[in-house]
């Protein structure tokens, strides 16, 4: 993910903001211009807001009638956990072509789904697509969010804020048996040792499993060195284009380090 995508491939505005819970907001935005859904069931998008030109990535959780619907989830602190709990109606933000990864094998007979609140958008929307069995275990810091999906799901305590225990989960499954498809996103740390699992352990072919980390607790909530803010808005004020205030940012967190 360190490759930058063209995150302002779209514009749009934000037409709708809705609490969900007390860890997740949702957003609609429209005026997407030629936004198409892929139909991969957990496509994602890179989402830049206002003010700002680093990204963030979310699940495509629908695209109907011009409006794409991004559910996030806000964090202790973050860049768009911010601007999320802001009354953001009205804003313009930028979008990119939207990326799936979700692939069943034809001989799947049943998909077992697993994430964290991260992951929720995704699980919903691949359970409510398939027509497989799906068992689905998603750890949320919050009470279950019972209205969220018609799809049944096994809702499992975070062991403390910011922290996942997914990992322990999985290796504590009973797998259905025959030939499946296991998807699960979550903490980067967490997924590697779960993909490790599956290939060592329980010997899955690669084409049976897709494990994604989504974000990454190892960072730690550093701040950057150099925010990218007043950087962004002096560019854009200068007339520059999004590349020249990219190597202004990379310049700055080089001179800062340096
Ligand atoms: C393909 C893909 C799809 C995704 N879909 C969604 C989605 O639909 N909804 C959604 O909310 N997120 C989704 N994510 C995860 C989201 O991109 C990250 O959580 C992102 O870092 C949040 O941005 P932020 O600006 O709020 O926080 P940042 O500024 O990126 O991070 C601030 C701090 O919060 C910590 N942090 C970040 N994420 C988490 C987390 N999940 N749990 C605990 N601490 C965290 C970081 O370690 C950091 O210290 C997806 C990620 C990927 C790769």
């Amino acid at each position: 993910m360190n490759a930058r995508p063209d995150s302002r491939a779209f514009s749009g505005t934000v037409t709708g903001r809705e609490v969900l819970g007390d860890h997740l907001v949702r957003v609609t935005i429209t005026d997407l211009g030629a936004f198409a859904s892929t139909g991969v069931p957990d496509e994602w998008v890179a989402l830049t807001v206002p003010g700002q030109f680093q990204n963030r990535y979310y699940t495509v959780r629908s695209f109907s009638a011009g409006a794409l619907v991004l559910d996030i989830v806000i964090h202790d602190e973050g860049l768009v956990t911010q601007w999320a709990q802001t009354d953001c109606v009205g804003d313009v933000v930028g979008i990119s072509a939207p990326k799936g990864s979700f692939e069943l094998p034809p001989d799947a007979s049943w998909v077992v789904l697993v994430g964290d609140l991260t992951g929720l958008p995704a699980i919903a929307r691949i359970g409510e697509t398939i027509a497989l069995p799906v068992t689905a275990y998603v750890e949320t810091p919050d009470h279950p969010l019972s209205g969220y999906t018609d799809l049944p799901i096994t809702w499992v305590d975070a062991p403390a804020p910011e922290e996942s225990g997914l990992a322990a989960l999985v290796r504590g499954l009973d797998w259905p048996e025959g030939s499946g498809y296991f998807w699960m996103a979550g903490e980067s740390a967490q997924m590697r040792d779960i993909r490790r699992h599956v290939r060592q352990d329980l010997a899955m072919a690669s084409t049976a499993y897709d494990v994604m980390g989504y974000w990454s607790g190892s960072r730690g909530r550093q701040r950057r060195a150099v925010d990218p803010g007043p950087i962004y808005a002096a560019g854009k004020a200068a007339g520059k284009s999004d590349d020249q205030i990219w190597d202004d940012y990379d310049k700055a967190r080089g001179d800062s380090v340096g």
